[in-house]
């Protein structure tokens, strides 16, 4: 599934100010609403909670090593019966600013992106929005799981019809149960 946006919302709380930041290593801790994204992938429903955003930032010279990391409890939708399950969900992200333009990718994997010469911020708000969207599980299920309960609201829906009596029902029931008891 992909979102396009014509307009990304930009986050204030996301965008770090660098002109006047000292050399080595600065912390910022603040809480982000999900839906301040205007994300379809990101909706209130599933992100009812505040996300709590860790930034590190080191600065070197030209070079800003930015370091993102959030917690928050989300509410996905159960695969089964669709009732919201409460799954904590923590991500990272690394990636390093150089104004130096001779700059070349380190041996690892961690991104390295150009700023200009004369920039004065740094602006996280896609970087959290994506580390957000790729921790979302994609499968959810109740725990304890509620499958058992799901195959038992199928089969009673079927054996529903207005003309049968409860009893009628109860022993269809139980039948039901023993032939998938014999099964196993
Ligand atoms: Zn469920």
């Amino acid at each position: 599934m992909t979102y396009h946006h014509s307009l990304p919302a930009r986050l204030p709380e996301m965008i770090f100010k660098i002109s006047s930041l000292k050399d080595g290593g600065h912390r910022f801790s603040l809480s982000v609403d999900a839906a301040k994204f205007e994300d379809a992938a990101l909706p209130p429903e599933l992100f009812p909670n505040p996300v709590a955003v860790e930034v590190v930032l080191t600065k070197a010279g030209a070079e800003f090593f930015a370091t993102l990391s959030f917690e928050t409890v989300a509410m996905p939708e159960c695969d089964l019966c669709l009732k919201p399950v409460a799954r904590k969900l923590t991500g990272e992200f690394r990636v390093l600013f150089s104004q130096d333009r001779s700059i070349t990718p380190g041996r690892d994997d961690s991104e390295v992106r150009s700023l200009g010469k004369n920039a004065t911020e740094i602006d996280l708000t896609e970087d959290l929005r994506e580390t957000l969207l790729l921790s979302v599980p994609m499968k959810n299920t109740c725990e304890p799981p509620c499958e058992a309960l799901h195959k038992k609201d199928a089969m009673s829906f079927e054996f529903r019809p207005d003309d049968v009596n409860e009893t009628l029902e109860a022993s269809k029931w139980q039948e039901a149960l023993r032939n998938i008891q014999n099964k196993n």
